[in-house]
């Protein structure tokens, strides 16, 4: 992205301690925004915000359990605290967990996978609850400006169903619905909302699901042949690199972008047409 093609603006973004969000926290603050870097892991915040403020960028951090309904409001009053006014929202913070319900359940297999009503609600609140509850009470200041991005990350997931992934399938089709519900909401006020769905990406989410001994033993494929397995299913046979869906959201939050809202925008390697 061009330097200073966001200069002025401020960024939240949400699990920017490692993979696709400290991405896009690298490439908004390129583009000269500030950034507000949130996730629970304080040592890696703390390792980005130092990498970021040797640049110049204003950059604030803090450790945050997304999953805690508290949290939503807690980060709002750090942020009213910092003097940081969101322009620009990024609900990147996911997790991911392997679930079955008919193996163990109805075929008397000890699948041992974790399809517990507990997964299922951390799943929601962290993928879909937290951006729903950050959009909610940021958005005021964004409309009181006339501008404002909302970019919800939600996935190739959360438009064809994941198997053995229901929590999480149902968070990212949950946040295209918000996505486009606070779109029309939003649309008279300068304010755009898209989600970004991204398919394989190299980080430690994929890494964790493809060495999943669970996520292989129900998928019927052997560990070690996973890794190849996951690749060989995208078209461009490659896993898409955090930068490359840094550099759309980079571009959603532009002028040039303004028309862009509701849309759920992949970036796939070509998986969503397989
Ligand atoms: P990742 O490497 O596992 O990073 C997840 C980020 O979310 C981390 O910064 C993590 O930070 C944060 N996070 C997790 N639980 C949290 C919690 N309870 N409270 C606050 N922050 C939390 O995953 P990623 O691949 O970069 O994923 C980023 C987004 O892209 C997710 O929404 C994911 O669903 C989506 N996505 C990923 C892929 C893929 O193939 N990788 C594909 C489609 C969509 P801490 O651990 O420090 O809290």
């Amino acid at each position: 992205m061009a330097a200073g093609l966001l200069s002025g603006k401020a960024a939240l973004v949400t699990g920017a301690s490692r993979g696709i969000g400290r991405a896009i926290a690298l490439q908004l603050a390129d583009a000269g925004a500030a950034v507000a870097l949130v996730a629970r892991d304080i040592g890696k915040l703390e390792d980005l915000a130092r990498r970021l403020d040797s640049t110049g960028t204003k950059t604030v951090y803090n450790s945050f359990d997304l999953a805690l309904e508290d949290s939503i409001n807690n980060l709002v009053d750090w942020l009213r605290e910092k003097d940081f006014h969101v322009d620009i929202l990024v609900n990147n913070a996911g997790i991911y967990g392997t679930d079955s319900i008919a193996m163990e359940e109805y075929c008397g297999w000890d699948s041992g996978a974790k399809s517990s009503l507990s997964l299922w609600n951390k799943t929601l609140a962290v993928n879909l609850s937290a951006a729903f509850g950050l959009a909610r009470l940021l958005a005021p200041q964004m409309v009181e400006k006339r501008w404002g991005r909302i970019i919800n990350i939600s996935s190739i997931s959360g438009q064809k169903a994941e198997v053995f992934g229901t929590a999480y399938s149902a968070s990212k089709f949950g946040l295209i619905g918000v996505t486009q519900s606070l779109a029309l909401e939003l649309a008279r006020h300068g304010v755009t909302v898209n989600s970004v769905c991204p398919g394989w990406v190299a980080t430690d989410m994929a890494e964790e699901q493809i060495n999943d001994p669970e996520w292989c033993r129900l998928n019927d494929i052997n560990p070690e042949e996973s890794l190849d397995i996951a690749r060989l299913s995208v078209p461009q046979m490659r896993l898409i690199q955090p930068d490359e869906v840094a550099s759309l959201v980079g571009y959603l939050c532009t002028d040039s972008a303004r028309g862009i809202t509701g849309q759920a925008i992949n970036i796939c390697g070509g998986l969503s047409i397989t």
